[in-house]
């Protein structure tokens, strides 16, 4: 979805965004329950934290107990991730979430917005005029739609988020 400006041969040798900080959990993956329940039919030995919101069940990948230390700048990687490979999951199973990362849907105040995730250390090389035309082009609003149907991919605003595009 952000193959306009960011080469997938960028990601596939970056990968940090497969990886979290313990202070970073809030970004872990969010998967529909139905590709949850087929990840888990098929064996998956990810532990998914369960959840409702608007009554849409998710899960949400936790990867607390990958941790060895207290320390919250050490980082754990997401199950999927192969590191030879990249991530394992096909197209269909791969979240949302993933997909259109940096950018991120937000509530701010009673507005939905369209923002950046700062550290994404490719797209801090493209100019955020860029950025802002590529979401005004309709990626934005795909974003809201889905959001829409998956209300729970919505985080609260954090400072520091550049905002591309208010609904
Ligand atoms: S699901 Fe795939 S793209 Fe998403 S964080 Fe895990 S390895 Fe990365």
């Amino acid at each position: 979805m952000l193959s306009k400006v960011l080469k997938k041969e960028t990601c596939a040798e970056c990968r940090f965004c497969c990886s979290f900080r313990r202070c970073s959990l809030w970004e872990t993956p969010l998967f529909p329950k139905e590709v949850m329940d087929s990840l888990e039919k098929k064996g998956s030995p990810v532990v998914f934290k369960k959840q409702t919101v608007s009554g849409k069940e998710y899960g949400q990948m936790d990867l607390t107990g990958k941790y060895r230390t207290q320390d919250s700048e050490e980082e754990a990687a997401c199950e999927f991730l192969d590191a030879h490979k990249g991530c394992t999951l096909n197209n269909e199973e791969k979240p949302f979430d993933c997909k259109i990362w940096p950018l991120r849907i937000m509530k701010e105040n009673e507005k939905y917005v369209i923002a950046l995730t700062p550290t994404c250390p490719a797209i801090n090389q493209v100019p955020l005029e860029q950025m802002k035309a590529l979401v005004e082009d309709g990626l934005g609003k795909t974003i809201y739609e889905y959001a829409k149907e998956h209300p729970y991919i919505v985080k609260e605003y954090r400072e520091g988020f550049p905002v591309l595009m208010t609904f």
